[in-house]
């Protein structure tokens, strides 16, 4: 059975895309079969995968509305050892057509539930809000959420809200919904700001900021543009490692006893 992760932070340009695919295509390459679900209308990480999503007929958007089969839609990477649902552009119009369907917010775990014995690890990378799709990711996370914090000033800004929405979940709609983890990104390690972001948010959420975290790495925002995870790009640079290191983590938190030697 698979573990669902949402990758989510209403803030914008926090890594969580980022996040999805390095973890993702991580797990892949420690040979578990991981699929990967674009749930943001931006579609970054469909892009940052390299696939030309005007060329797609079909996504995450027919998946959530019933008109699209997952067989059909699901891509396959064999490169990087991963599968996607990608998003298209019908995406966009997804916000507001869910409000009169029935229900709303549970049309991606309804979705994704029959798909977790085909795979080890499902990540769904959310858009920057807290509307109807990312309400969709977040019951959708069977095994939690995994919420990136960039290390910035004013990091925390927005987290109280989010952890109220989640809160409001567990009351009416997903009692099981819980927090995996909260991973620290574009950690610097030259700034006190980096160290001092890094100590409140583990007062914020203490036992759940993983011990691993994400350096700013040039490497890391370059690999999208060549549509290659980290460990294609730069599988030697500091962002490589840290995705290396965090997806061990998450592994060995998991009880996954695989060979990670190598
Ligand atoms: P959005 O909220 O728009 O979906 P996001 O939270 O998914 O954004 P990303 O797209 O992953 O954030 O990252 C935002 C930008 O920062 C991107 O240009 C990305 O390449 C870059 N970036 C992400 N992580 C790092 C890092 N550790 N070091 C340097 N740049 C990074
Ligand atoms: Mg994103």
């Amino acid at each position: 059975m698979a573990k669902i992760y949402t990758i989510v932070n209403q803030k914008g340009g926090v890594g969580k895309t980022t996040t999805s695919i390095n973890l993702g295509a991580k797990l892949g390459e420690f040979g578990l079969r991981v699929l990967i679900v674009d749930l943001d209308p931006q579609a970054n990480a469909t892009a940052s995968l390299g696939v030309e999503r005007h060329r797609l007929n079909a996504g995450t958007y027919e998946l959530i509305i019933g008109t699209g089969k997952a067989s059909e839609i699901i891509l396959h990477h064999p490169r990087y050892k991963i599968s996607l649902i990608p998003s298209t552009v019908n995406l966009s119009g997804a916000e507001i057509e869910l409000i009169d369907l029935p229900d709303r917010e549970k049309r991606l775990q309804r979705v994704l539930d029959p798909l977790r014995e085909n795979y080890d690890y499902i990540i769904i990378d959310c858009p920057p809000s807290l509307g109807l799709l990312t309400l969709n990711g977040l019951i959708a996370a069977r095994d939690g959420v995994i919420i990136p914090v960039q290390c910035e000033y004013l990091a925390l800004e927005g987290l109280g809200q989010l952890t109220q929405t989640l809160q409001r979940i567990r009351q009416n709609l997903f009692p099981e919904l819980t927090i995996r983890g909260v991973l620290l990104t574009m950690f610097d390690g030259r700034t006190n700001l980096s160290a001092d972001v890094r100590a409140e948010v583990q007062k914020f959420f203490p036992n759940l900021v993983f011990e691993a975290y994400i350096p700013r790495s040039v490497r890391l925002a370059e690999a999208p543009s060549f549509g290659m995870p980290i460990s294609v790009y730069a599988p030697e640079s500091s962002g490589a490692k840290a995705y290396d290191a965090i997806a061990r983590e998450l592994l060995l938190g998991d009880g996954f006893e695989i060979d990670l030697e190598k």
